[in-house]
């Protein structure tokens, strides 16, 4: 029993000679499973525009090309080509919700969690209570990136404030 090889693009075997391995490598329908299994790796956009400038495959589109991947002629089928360019428009689509996610200011509802978990790191048990005097930002003044001094202090600041001596 020789050895036997293994290919994992067609999930398939072989006994594993040179001439087989490279029958099979130069076989078309591994060298289809090759290139989709490299192509679902690459951006669609790339591979619509690597593609774009070449001229359809007369033979391929005839019905076969022994070029396989080694064509320099377009063996994209119209199919394929609607695939990826779908693919291309959920992507910038995504992009473009991903950015204006960021550009979107923080709801008014995750302000005041953020101010709630504030004010909760505050009455960890055994803290000094000392007043229970918050500031609040006018709703106008609700925004982000205020300036620093703009910001009301966190009652944790005066809390904790140092204890300074003047002299
Ligand atoms: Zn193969
Ligand atoms: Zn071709």
């Amino acid at each position: 029993m020789g050895k036997r090889y293994y290919c994992d693009f067609c999930d398939r075997s072989f006994a594993d000679t040179g001439v087989n391995r490279k029958n099979h490598f130069k076989g078309v329908q591994h060298q289809r499973l090759k290139k989709q299994h490299y192509d679902s790796f690459r951006d669609p956009a790339t591979i619509l525009s690597d593609d774009s400038g070449k001229m359809p495959c007369k033979r391929f589109h005839a019905g076969q090309c022994d070029y396989g991947d080694s064509c320099k002629f377009s063996h994209m089928t119209q199919e394929r080509r609607q695939q990826l360019q779908s693919m291309v428009a959920h992507q910038q689509a995504e992009k473009k919700r991903k950015l204006h996610e960021q550009l979107a200011e923080p709801s008014l509802d995750e302000w005041l969690e953020k101010r709630q978990k504030r004010l909760r790191k505050e009455q960890t048990p055994g803290a000094q209570e000392v007043s229970d005097v918050t500031y609040e930002l006018p709703p106008f003044l609700n925004r982000p990136n205020l300036p620093p001094s703009l910001l009301p202090p966190a009652s944790e600041e005066l809390k904790n404030k140092p204890q300074c001596e003047w002299g």
